[in-house]
């Protein structure tokens, strides 16, 4: 993960960049540090605001390059923070990503006599490249990364060429932003959208230079590269907090929008069709398959399970559903005619990019879901979809998973279809679908209450969700939200999976949040809800409005509208998606900035 930022231009560097790095901590907020040619570089440990009030006076220069770290190797220290120097100090990098030989590299430059400040790998590269530094920095980067394994995004700038800055990406994500009055580099473009809507994405292997009057972009090996900008969609208010005390808030209450988003020109209703453009291209090839392989990771993978749900149900089409981190390790039997569908907010998830390069290794199709337009991912696939959710600051997902569930019941439509879906169920679940945005509305006026709700179990220690079919997904979702942003322990379970362990954990310490929407397995939750409270732990029942026995059983309902089953999920994750907002912040936790985390997970 990390967060890169760096400018070259007429304008003083350093207010830039400690703003660039405020919209990128999301990436990490372990430490962050600056490096200005002719000031050296100041870091500190923690969160930006740290950085920032160290520098009490604005440092004059005008190229610079910054990072906030997500730690991967060494702790969390102000020792650790990047930028980092060779052994002259003048060469200063920051990196996002993990050189994974900088154990034996850093053994072979200890033996020429250089010695080590940090624990990190990124000082290595760092003493490397100025162990090939004879006055070419160019090469020298080029050089030291052919001895180098791992991932990695990096920005170079030294005292002897300040106006000019070497920007490499293998693997981890890195962008560069053509300004007026200068040029800039980002770990994403969202940071950007301050300055420029123009940006230039890298590919892997290449290694650019920016200066204030343009760029320049070279292979690894040396070979000059044409690249033109694109131009980002997303515009500045997008990425504010809009009068909202925090963004998990204000992303929460994007719901109806988003939905509304995802589903924007893609939706014939009266035909009961789905249109989706990215996918049009293979769509013979798509109507053939006999499986798809779903690949993602965290809430996308929770997705993947809803969808799995959702295929297989409407468009009787077998999915399964595997890790990132599990898929891209193990042997891979692909079924002749799959498709591999890669699932992911950023585009940029490392387990989940190597997946679908080893998807394109077995000769499968693959396919993305995703939310950042330019992304690797986005790039990388055959064909795939936008979800259009707008740029997700907080780091626990909420309205770009909801986005990604519209997103698969779009795709059960456009595949059903073409496998014998009718157009009478089409046009049901199309209308479904583009009622959905008033129905989530109603779930968000109701806060208030589920503030009361949240608050009265905000001391529990422990959590147990529990819900059946597509809601089983469901509930790891809610249980992963509440673990991320209260540090609550929670667990999940299929309801019919507590008898056979978890439910001798039970007792009334022990809340349980019981999906119970009135479907084709209300009965068997029902009982399973039973099963709980005889055990005398509390329950709080998400059910549908108008189930009036529910009340009498549980101890909290949180009613949500009814709405069609294939929808159904998109709703039920809103309270519960609320009820861990408000409990986080009853507890007075960060509930934009959970400890340990960051989000675009581009590390493995
Ligand atoms: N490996 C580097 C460090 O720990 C960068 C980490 C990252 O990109 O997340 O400092």
């Amino acid at each position: 993960m990390c967060g890169i930022f760096g400018y070259v231009g007429t304008r003083t560097a350093e207010p830039l960049l400690i703003e660039g790095l405020r919209t990128l901590e999301y990436r990490g907020y372990d430490s962050a540090g600056v490096y200005i040619p002719g000031h050296g570089s100041i870091k500190a440990a923690g969160p930006i605001d740290n950085l920032a009030k160290k520098i009490s006076s604005t440092i004059s220069g005008t190229s610079g390059i910054a990072h906030t770290r997500w730690a991967t190797h060494g702790a969390p220290t102000e020792l650790n923070a990047h930028p980092h120097s060779d052994m002259s100090g003048a060469v200063w990098i920051v990196h996002n990503g993990i050189i994974e030989n900088y154990r034996e590299l850093r053994e072979g430059l200890q033996v020429s006599g250089i010695t080590f400040e940090s624990d990190t790998d990124t000082e290595v590269l760092a003493k490397l490249i100025g162990s090939f530094n004879y006055g070419d920095l160019h090469e020298a980067v080029r050089k030291a990364l052919q001895v180098v394994r791992g991932t990695y995004g990096i920005a170079v700038l030294s005292e002897q060429a300040p106006h000019e800055i070497i920007v490499v990406r293998m693997g981890s994500p890195i962008v560069l932003g053509i300004g007026l009055d200068g040029n800039f580099v980002s770990s994403d473009a969202s940071a950007l959208l301050a300055h420029t809507k123009d940006v230039v994405y890298l590919d892997d292997g290449d290694v650019a230079v920016i200066t204030k009057e343009g760029y320049n972009i070279v292979t690894l090996h040396g070979e000059s590269k044409e690249k033109t900008p694109e131009k980002i969609e997303w515009d500045i208010e997008s990425i504010q907090k809009k009068g909202y005390d925090h963004f998990l808030l204000k992303e929460i209450m994007e719901i109806p929008e988003t939905i509304e988003n995802t589903i924007r020109g893609r939706l014939v209703v009266e035909k009961g069709r789905a249109k989706l453009g990215g996918l049009e291209n293979v769509l013979p090839e798509l109507a053939a398959i006999d499986r798809l392989m779903v690949v993602a990771c965290g809430s996308a993978a929770y997705a993947g399970q809803v969808g799995k749900y959702m295929i297989e149900e409407y468009a009787g089409l077998p999915v399964d559903v595997e890790l990132g981190s599990e898929f891209r390790y193990r042997t891979v039997i692909p079924h002749k005619n799959s498709a591999l569908l890669a699932v992911t907010q950023s585009g940029e998830t490392a387990d989940t990019l190597a997946s679908i390069r080893k998807g394109k290794d077995l000769g499968l199709l693959t396919l993305g879901m995703v939310n950042v337009v330019g992304s690797t991912i986005a790039r990388e696939a055959d064909a795939g979809i936008y979800n259009h959710a707008g740029p997700e600051i907080s780091i626990a997902s909420t309205k770009a998973f909801i986005s990604q569930l519209t997103a698969f019941v779009l795709m059960t439509l456009l595949i059903g279809r073409e496998r014998g879906l009718s157009q009478k169920d089409g046009i049901e679940i199309a209308t479904a679908l583009s009622s959905l945005p008033e129905a989530a509305r109603k779930i968000l006026a109701t806060t208030e209450q589920i503030k009361r709700v949240a608050e009265k179990y905000a001391n529990a220690r422990d959590m147990m969700y529990i819900g059946r079919n597509t809601h089983s997904a469901i509930a790891y979702e809610g249980s992963l939200k509440l673990k991320e942003v209260t540090y609550i322990h929670a667990e999940a379970y299929a309801g019919g999976e507590l008898k056979h362990g978890p439910i001798a954990m039970l007792d009334k310490n022990f809340p349980v949040v019981a999906l119970v929407p009135h479907d084709a397995v209300y009965e068997k939750m029902i009982s399973n809800i039973e099963e709980v409270k005889a055990r005398n732990a509390p329950v709080i029942a998400i059910a549908t409005e108008g189930d009036t026995q529910i009340s009498d059983i549980v101890d909290d309902v949180l009613y949500i509208p009814k709405v069609h089953p294939i929808v159904q999920p998109i709703l039920s994750v809103i309270p519960l998606q609320l009820f861990a907002y408000h409990i986080g912040v009853s507890k007075g936790l960060n509930v934009d900035r959970p400890r340990n985390l960051a989000k675009a997970v581009t590390v493995e």
